[in-house]
């Protein structure tokens, strides 16, 4: 299975030059430090960087030649074009920077934006037309976690898969080559305190065969874990078979840690071939 650890920037770095930095530290690593015949150069794990909308343009360019994609963070529900809507940045635009995936459903967006299941379904739809790849996020609360409903609230967000195909069939074959799903237990992101690998994994087994239900092309679906994944416990999430890589937050911000949990998948995937 083809590893991703994929790097949610959020509303960081504050300055274009600090961007600049970040991103020469990891290229330069990623051409220096990793001999030619490891696993890393040979790409095992996918790495993808989702910067602030106003750096997309900038960090595309600047991955050009490199391995490593570039993804936004979101885009607009109303259009996946062009049109009268204030602060939006569209599916067509972002695929424009250079960009050629994007994160959605991040529960940062549906607590702070009230991204919903409906829109959520429109954002799916726009992203596909403009051949971008959607890293959907899915994951519940420390409530629901509490009451035991974490099957039953990722079964409720996973439906937007099978509400866009009821829409739109044609779709179906997209998506096996541009869904992945990220699994973020909210209470997870940025605290600090994580799930077991065990609770991860059967989580994960539930996703998959969930969306292997929904048609033939979502067989296979890769699924990444996300919440307060660090250089420590990588190797951990990585060693699960379950486990196709990680969607990093605040570990993203530093080349090192990044591409200390990236290689922690590459290990593991090195062993299972
Ligand atoms: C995230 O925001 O997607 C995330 C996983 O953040 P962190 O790694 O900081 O918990």
């Amino acid at each position: 299975m083809q590893a991703w650890v994929i790097g949610n920037w959020k509303q960081n770095p504050a300055t274009s030059r600090d961007v600049d930095a970040l991103l020469n530290d990891l290229v330069t690593a990623l051409e220096t430090q990793v001999p030619a015949d490891t696993a890393l150069s040979k790409n095992r794990c996918k790495l993808m960087i989702a910067p602030s909308c106003i750096h997309l343009a900038a960090v595309s360019t600047r991955l050009k030649d490199s391995s490593v994609l570039c993804a936004a963070q979101n885009i607009s529900e109303h259009s996946a074009s062009t049109g009268a809507y204030t602060g939006d940045c569209s599916a067509q635009q972002v695929a424009d920077s250079g960009a050629t995936w994007t994160l959605l459903g991040h529960s940062e967006r549906r607590q702070y934006h009230k991204e919903s299941h409906h829109s959520l379904v429109k954002k799916l739809s726009h992203a596909l037309a403009q051949n971008l790849g959607v890293v959907l996020c899915i994951g519940e609360t420390q409530t629901q976690y509490d009451d035991k409903q974490t099957l039953e609230v990722i079964d409720t967000q996973l439906s937007v898969i099978k509400d866009l195909l009821a829409q739109q069939p044609e779709l179906v074959s997209s998506l096996s080559e541009q869904l992945i799903i990220a699994y973020e237990p909210v209470w997870a992101i940025g605290t600090g305190k994580v799930p077991t690998v065990e609770e991860v994994s059967k989580t994960h087994e539930h996703i998959k065969q969930t969306v292997a239900e929904f048609t033939k092309t979502t067989e296979g679906t890769t699924v990444l874990y996300g919440g307060s994944v660090n250089m420590a416990n990588a190797d951990a999430f990585a060693a699960d078979p379950m486990i196709d890589g990680a969607l990093v937050g605040g570990a993203s911000l530093k080349a090192e840690s990044f591409l200390a949990i990236a290689n922690a998948f590459n290990q593991a995937n090195t062993e299972l071939v």
